[in-house]
This record gives C-alpha cells, structure tokens and sequence, in this order.
C-alpha cells in the first residue's frame, strides 16, 4: 500500500476528508503517495491552534526563531538530495535543478535565520517636547500561505521563513499537485521543534482549503503566488476580512536582443530563460524581442539550439528538459501552439512527444513573425514555448517590451552601455536583467512585478519584512 501523508495542525497529524493520489508526470504509473485532502473544518482548528499559540512563541524573543530557522537550514541541506528526487517526481523538474532547488530553500531558511536578529525599529525626535517617539516592527499575526506548484521547495520557504523569522504563526497551502514536497519540509520543520500551532500543513483543492483561508477572519495576512484569475478572486474574497494580501502572479516576460547583442550569450540566455525547468516558471522568456539586422542569424542560432534539447523524464541522467507539469497543463501548451499557428506564426516544435515511460511530454517551441498584440504574445502560456517579435530599433523593442498587461522580469541582451541604462530605467517591471536570462534570481534582494504581475508588498530580502510585520508608533512622555 502506497504511503499516507496527514495535515499537520497544532502539532499533530492529522487525516482530512479523503486523499489525493500523487502522480509522477515523467511515469504516471509511478504513485508517488497519497496525501490528505483537509477541509475548512480543518482550515479553522488550524486558524484557532495558530492564533492560541501566538503569544508563548513571541515571548520567546528572536533567537528562539533564529535558532529554529538555522536548524531546518541544515537539515534541509542534509536531506537535499532526498527532497530534491522527490520534488523531480512529482513537478518534472530535472534531478540536478530539483536538487539545486532545495538547497535554494535551505539557504532562505539560513539567510532569515539571521534577519530573524536584525529586526530593527527607528526613534525619532517628537515635534513636542519631552515626548519620544518610536517606531517597532511587530509581527502580523496568523499568516496563510499559498503556494504554486512550480517551486515546490523554494517558494514555500522564501514565505514560510520570513514569516516565522518576523514571529508570526503559519499555516501553509502548497498546490495539489506537489504536497510531497512541501509534506518533506513540514515533517523539518514539526521535527526541528516548532512549537505546536506555529507552524500548520493543510493540504488540499485551492477551491477549498485555499478559499477557506481567505475567507478565515483569524488569518490577519495572506501571501499567495499563482495565477492572475486565483489572484484577483483572492483579492475580491479578502477584502471581506480586511486581509493584508501579497500576491505574486503571471509574467509574458520580454528578452530583447539588439543588434550589438554578443550573440553566443543572447542564445544562451534565451535558451535558458524560455525553456529551462520546461518554461514553467514566472519569470520565463516568453517573448523574444529581437532587432532586424540579427534576427534571423539569432532565430538560426536558437533554433538549432533548442531542437538539439533533450527531452525526458526528470531522473533520467541526460535529460535537460522534464516534462509538463500535468495532462491539463500539456493541453493547455498544445492548444497555444495549434493558435499560434492560427494567428500566422511559423511554428518550429511544440509537439507531444513520446518518452519511454507514459509522461507529459513536449518539444520546445518557437513561434517566429509573431506580432505582440496576438494571443500568444499577450498571454501567459506557462510552458516551453516563447513568441519571436522582429522590431526595428531599441526604441520599438522597449515599447513592445512595455505592451504588455504584466510587468514581473524583462531582459536586454547588448554591448551599448546607453541601451542597457535606458532599458533599466524604462522597463516597467520588477526585475530587469542586462546580458542575463528573464528568469534566475538571488534570494536576498526584494522579488516580484508591477502592474497585473504582483500586488503588495515585495517578497524576499529583509523586504519581506514589509509584508510580515505590522507597524506600531509608540510616543512617550515623562520619565
Ligand atoms: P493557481 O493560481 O492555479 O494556484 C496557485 C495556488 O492557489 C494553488 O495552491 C491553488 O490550489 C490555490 N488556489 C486555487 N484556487 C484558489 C482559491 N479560490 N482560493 C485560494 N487559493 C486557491 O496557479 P498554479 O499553481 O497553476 O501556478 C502557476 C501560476 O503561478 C502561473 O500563472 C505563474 O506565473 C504563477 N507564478 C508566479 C510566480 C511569481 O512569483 N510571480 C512564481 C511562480 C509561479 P490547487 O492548485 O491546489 O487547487
């Protein structure tokens, strides 16, 4: 009998109303686990343990959660390779990414180990005399995390850290395709002595474990990373509690490549930033703005590069591309390139592919003469396959780069110093990226977009503090 995974509320496993089965995408005749579906009941035993063990966690002071933090660091390192295959089976991505994603998380468990010591205040001069004035940071409160399922490992950690850093209770939401990951890390975390109802695990369908929490007046703030409809229908159903959202959502990410571009790098960082962990992250290339006089020598280039990608099951030894999350996803992707080539584009790849087990798999694909006001330019596809825009000068590529509804990460391949300062600072986006891929960030400085990609505050870096404190000016007289 395949193993049984439980929620963890208040400290204890517990069963949910029925189970998940998980599967691997690479072999879906390989059953991965089962995993326990919780209910709203549970959503609320787990809100009420959070909100009652709040106050005994706080009075332990910060090196109490610095010390936890650094403990779950070194044993998520020391289980990296165990995590990792298991975040290989059940997402798709390949070992080595896999792995290297899990030694990502134990670095932000490291890295707010310490910031969980540096929570700093500031004091002030009051406009009164004799009056002082200070400003403290304080944590939140009860926090839900929702979490998608591309970065089983990292994206949990880069909200559950800072959130226990800043002294706050959590319960977590990972996405119902990859519990196995984040049931791993919360087994760490229960292990590594978090205090009972610190730290929660409720599994499940967003539709109703997620959609509970939101609606759950307990859970003072909300971090959540998906999709723009998951996001704006978290943002309507929140206000009805007056919860602190941080939404992180979709990406049509623009690469541009000028003429100038060294052309090796440019290649490279489009084949990494379109098609790498099988375009399934939100910082992803997915369109290729690329200037006239090195458009054709660049799509040769990429496209000799591209076909020449093997693509195969996450464990195999020489895969470099994994497959497609899931049979909806692959649809999805397939349904993109079938109108890619409605729309007019020459499509190069982009086919179901066979492997040698029963999996998700797909060619990368280019769709080349795309125009950015076709569907495939416009919105979010989610999986290998990026748009080839040819435009004339840097002033068009920018303009195009900028047409967009998203704003999460952009990039510009190219030798002119003026160019790359001018894409800097006119890409209206989050995160910009000169001679580098979209996609690929460090986990210590502020993450996330602008316009439909993010609402709220930043996450990562000592920024997260933002989101993961309340404020509390104090003024005092006398003494
Ligand atoms: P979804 O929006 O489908 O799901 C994200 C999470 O929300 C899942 O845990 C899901 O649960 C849950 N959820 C679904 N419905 C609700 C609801 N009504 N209330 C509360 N929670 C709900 O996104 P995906 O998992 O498909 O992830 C892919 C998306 O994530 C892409 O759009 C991608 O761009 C974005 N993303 C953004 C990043 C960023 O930082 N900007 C980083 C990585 C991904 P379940 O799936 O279990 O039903």
């Amino acid at each position: 009998m395949t193993d049984v995974h439980l929620n963890l509320i208040d400290g204890t496993w517990v069963p949910g109303d029925h189970l998940t089965e998980n599967r691997n995408p690479s072999d879906l005749s390989d059953l991965i686990g089962r995993y326990a579906a919780a209910t709203a009941a549970d959503v609320d035993r787990a809100a009420r343990a959070a909100a009652a063990a709040l106050p005994a966690w706080q009075a332990k002071g910060p090196l109490a959660r610095a010390e936890l933090l650094d403990r779950i660091a070194r044993r998520v390192d020391a289980e990296a390779e165990v995590i990792g295959r298991m975040l290989a089976r059940e997402e798709g991505k390949i070992l080595p990414e896999a792995i290297a994603e899990v030694r990502r998380a134990a670095q932000i468990f490291r890295f707010y180990g310490g910031e969980a010591l540096r929570i700093a205040g500031e004091a002030l001069a009051s406009v009164r005399p004799g009056v002082d004035v200070t400003i403290t940071r304080e944590p939140l409160g009860v926090v839900g995390l929702i979490t998608p399922w591309n970065f089983p490992a990292a994206i949990p950690a880069w909200k559950v850290a800072p959130a226990l850093a800043y002294g706050n209770a959590v319960i977590l939401k990972p996405a119902e395709l990859v519990p196995g990951t984040a049931h791993h890390l919360a087994r760490i975390i229960h292990e590594e002595g978090c205090p009972p109802g610190i730290f929660n695990l409720v599994m499940g369908p967003g539709s109703v474990v997620g959609r509970a929490m939101v609606d759950h007046p307990l859970i003072a703030g909300l971090s959540f990373t998906g999709s723009v409809p998951t996001g704006r229908a978290i943002a309507l159903a929140g206000a009805a509690t007056m919860k602190k959202l941080q939404l992180e959502m979709g990406g049509k990410n623009p690469m541009v490549v000028l003429d100038d571009a060294d052309l090796d790098l440019a290649v490279a960082a489009c084949l990494n930033g379109a098609f790498f962990s099988t375009g399934q992250r939100c910082t992803a290339s997915s369109r290729l703005i690329v200037q006239a006089g090195v458009h054709d020598a660049f799509v040769a280039r990429l496209t000799e590069a591209m076909l020449a990608l093997r693509v195969g099951p996450a464990l195999a030894e020489d895969s470099q591309i994994g497959p497609v999350v899931s049979a909806m996803q692959l649809r999805g992707n397939l349904d993109y390139v079938d109108l890619a080539r409605a729309e007019g584009c020459t499509v190069i790849g982009g086919e179901a592919l066979n492997g040698p087990t029963e999996g998700y798999f797909q060619r990368p694909a280019l769709f080349l003469g795309a125009q950015n006001d076709m569907r495939v330019a416009r919105e979010e596809i989610f999986g290998p396959c990026a748009a080839v825009i040819k435009v004339a000068d840097f002033d068009e590529a920018l303009s195009v780069a900028n047409d967009t509804p998203f704003g999460l990460s952009a990039g510009i391949c190219t030798a002119s110093l003026k160019h790359a300062r001018a894409f800097r600072q006119g890409a209206r986006v989050g995160m910009v990226m000169v001679n580098l891929p979209t996609a690929g960030v460090d986990f210590h400085v502020p993450f996330g977009g602008t316009k439909g990609s993010s609402l709220g505050p930043r996450e990562q870096g000592r920024h997260a503090a933002e989101f993961f404190t309340t404020m509390k000016t104090a003024y005092s007289f006398g003494g």
